[in-house]
């Protein structure tokens, strides 16, 4: 049994951010859902780095927090 071989494990732990996190988080400085990861990883590990498309700010998201409540999940 072998295990396959993960080379890109950063390429990948990213786009699983993306497929999560794009277009789900608000944007603290102007308020849009236009938002995209731009790194998994902030400042500390705990965080993802954002990009607001809107108004071209990057912050800082901290994955503990969750989704913002006000968007109602029904998936
Ligand atoms: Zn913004």
């Amino acid at each position: 049994m072998t295990s396959p071989k993960v080379n890109s494990k950063r390429g990948a732990s990213i786009a699983a951010f993306s497929s999560e996190l794009d277009g789900k988080i608000e944007c603290p400085w102007c308020g849009s859902m236009d938002t995209v990861v731009r790194s998994p990883f902030g400042g500390t590990v705990s965080e993802v780095m954002m990009q607001c498309k809107a108004c071209n700010s990057g912050f800082g998201w901290m994955k503990w927090q969750g989704i913002k409540p006000s968007s109602p999940s029904r998936n």
